[in-house]
């Protein structure tokens, strides 16, 4: 285990605030325009000859996500973008076509060019901590300096949980990733804690304990809380699996190969943490991560094995490698415990989710309409979406095992989205409201801001709907 905190790249480098561009003192200027399609006839239309020359001469088709370059007097550039009913993928999908320099955007005004924005600095992200040769970045957008801020706070956000993805297992065990959460706490002075192998069992955490304990990196339960104890109490949940073999039910070549993303959602809480922190929302934050590498060894946890949880209620092993929600059982048990009014997980729980919604939409469980319907709300404005799922109760019939209180694999291979959500509501105490959101965390290929590899999804959603509900400071 290599315990270094390996810091990644700043999305620093993609902007540059009015004051420090270089347009200063350049007298070649580089603009970006993006309109579009339905006003390319009429911007042309009130272009030079010239310029009408030019984009006839290229036979320029205003198709959506394109971008043309187009020579100006005094050795000026403009580029100009079709962009279609994404703001945010305009000003990425441009991001490849441009020569170096520094850039002013033209056409996009206060919501539409910070979302462009940051659309343009997701693009430029590139992980590249194992590589010798590395990209050297010369292209920037100028922002101004009250816009830089908010646009960083997110793409900070959003890179580290990429890179915490995109690490592979071996740099990222449950200790290293305990160590991030150490570092993203210390920031902004939360209380940091950590419970490790055997406290876990002496400290009452039995189903944590029993599916990381045969992996060399000792599982733990990592945790911060931030912020006023008078404040809402809101807690944030991750699924910390640094890598699933799928345990002693092993897993396929292909269903391992990815695997060091079954992190994902602790990669998220930490994200989202860290922008809420940043933001002084006006809550009392806790974090809890339950960190484990559900490994294979002689102690491994077996199929057929009844273990305990915080809760008191025993879990029949139906598969080693439905992980996640044991895991998860005790986290949502002591967040109970503790009173929260608010309990959000974030978890790469099911593949069900994924054949239901596909890769890039996470399902959201939830006990409560308004709250998750406002997180639906903001996921659609802040082009962050997510989907409903219900939470059928008849089909917590599935569950049922004839020697504990709970299976954790469904008897019926339908629903497994359903009713790995509704394990979950077994250890969430009454009168709380509680999200429960199973994603994917990942781009199998790369589109215009979404690179191929490790991915926040539902962060802004999540960070809006917390905001509008209790509010800025
Ligand atoms: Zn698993």
């Amino acid at each position: 285990m290599a315990h270094d905190i390996h810091i990644g790249l700043d999305p620093a480098n993609f902007f540059v605030s009015h004051q420090d561009s270089s347009q200063k003192n350049n007298s070649q200027k580089r603009f970006l325009r993006v309109i579009t399609r339905a006003e390319y006839t009429d911007w042309v239309n009130h272009q030079t000859q010239t310029v009408q020359d030019w984009l006839e001469n290229l036979r320029f088709s205003p198709e959506v996500g394109k971008t043309v370059l187009i020579p100006q007097e005094n050795h000026h550039l403009l580029a100009l973008v079709i962009r279609g009913e994404s703001v945010m993928d305009s000003l990425a999908a441009a991001y490849d076509c441009l020569p170096a320099g520094d850039y002013y955007s033209e056409g996009l005004t206060g919501f539409d060019f910070i979302q462009a924005a940051i659309g343009w600095g997701l693009q430029g992200y590139k992980f590249e901590r194992y590589k010798k040769n590395r990209t050297s970045f010369s292209k920037r957008l100028i922002v101004s300096d009250q816009a830089l801020e908010i646009i960083l706070n997110y793409c900070q956000a959003h890179y580290l949980i990429r890179d915490l993805i995109n690490t592979p297992a071996e740099d990222m065990g449950p200790s290293e990733l305990a160590l991030w959460a150490e570092k993203i706490a210390q920031e902004s002075n939360a209380q940091f804690e950590c419970i490790t192998g055997q406290d876990l069992l002496n400290k009452n955490f039995p189903a944590i304990h029993a599916v990381g304990r045969a992996s060399d990196d000792e599982p733990r339960l990592i945790q911060f809380s931030w912020g006023n104890p008078k404040n809402p109490k809101v807690t944030l949940i991750g699924k910390g699996v640094c890598f699933d073999t799928g345990g002693l039910d092993l897993k396929d070549a292909e269903g391992m190969r990815w695997m060091k993303k079954d992190m994902g959602g602790a990669a998220h809480v930490l994200g989202l943490a860290k922008l809420i922190m940043a933001a002084q929302l006006p809550i009392y934050l806790t974090v809890y991560i339950p960190a484990v590498e559900n490994a294979v060894a002689g102690n491994a946890y077996r199929p057929g094995d009844v273990i305990k949880t915080r809760k008191g209620l025993t879990v029949e092993i139906g598969n080693t490698d439905a992980e996640g929600r044991v895991i998860l059982s005790d986290a949502l048990c002591l967040a109970s415990e503790n009173q929260a009014e608010l309990i959000i997980d974030f978890a790469t729980l099911t593949g069900a989710a994924r054949v239901a919604l596909g890769a890039d939409l996470p399902a959201l469980f939830s006990n409560d309409q308004k709250f998750s319907s406002l997180i639906l709300e903001m996921g659609l404005k802040y082009e962050d979406p997510l989907w409903p799922m219900p939470l059928h109760q008849p089909y917590k019939a599935h569950l049922k095992s004839n020697i504990a209180d709970l299976n954790n694999m469904s008897k019926v291979s339908y629903g497994g989205a359903i009713t790995a959500a509704l394990f979950l509501e077994n250890f969430v105490g009454e009168n709380i409201t509680w999200c429960h959101i199973d994603l994917m965390a990942f781009n199998t290929s790369s589109r215009p801001g979404k690179p191929e590899g490790g991915e926040a999804m539902a962060l802004r959603a999540v960070f809006h709907a917390i905001e509008k509900k209790y509010g800025t400071q």
